[in-house]
């Protein structure tokens, strides 16, 4: 039985953080397919067997971000999937039509919340954000996520305003 935790906490030492890695290295399938405008992707567990799928036709840096959000899902609510699918829809304009089932919100809250610690730790935003330079290309750069994604989570820190 190997320790994930243990084996994401290294993974997630090396930004950018290699997701696809983490996928390997826990044996999760990682399946990149077209699927329909405003899917982001699924996950599908059935101990001890997960695949998560992410939709191939969105840019790299939302099916970063949506694969990890589904590696937040099979780490934190596995027992809630198993033997069941579930579909995101993580970036679609009315937002909150996320098709929650099995999960509920709450869930969801946790899994991007999972999704933004792993891929933009907030010690390295804390200890490399420059007021005086505004480095916020830099550090989506340092990071690999949209420049978007990295000013939301400069200001949720309350390292940027
Ligand atoms: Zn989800």
């Amino acid at each position: 039985m190997i320790d994930e935790m243990s084996v994401v906490n290294d993974f997630a030492s090396r930004l950018p953080v290699d997701v696809i890695g983490i996928f390997d290295a826990l044996s999760i399938d990682y399946v990149e397919e077209p699927m329909a405008p405003g899917q982001s992707g699924r996950i599908h567990y059935e101990d001890p067997f997960c695949t998560v799928t992410v939709n191939a036709t969105e840019g790299p840096q939302r099916k970063r971000f949506t694969a990890a959000h589904e590696l937040g899902h099979y780490l934190l609510h596995r027992d809630l999937l198993d033997g069941k699918k579930h579909l995101d829809r993580l970036f679609s304009d009315s937002g909150r039509d996320n098709p929650y089932g099995p999960l509920a919100p709450s869930h969801e809250v946790q899994a991007n919340k999972f999704a933004a610690d792993l891929l933009m730790p907030a010690g390295i935003l804390r200890a490399r954000y420059d007021p005086a330079r505004d480095n916020v290309t830099e550090l989506a750069d340092l990071c690999d996520v949209s420049h978007a994604a990295m000013e939301i989570r400069l200001k949720a820190l309350g390292i940027r305003p």
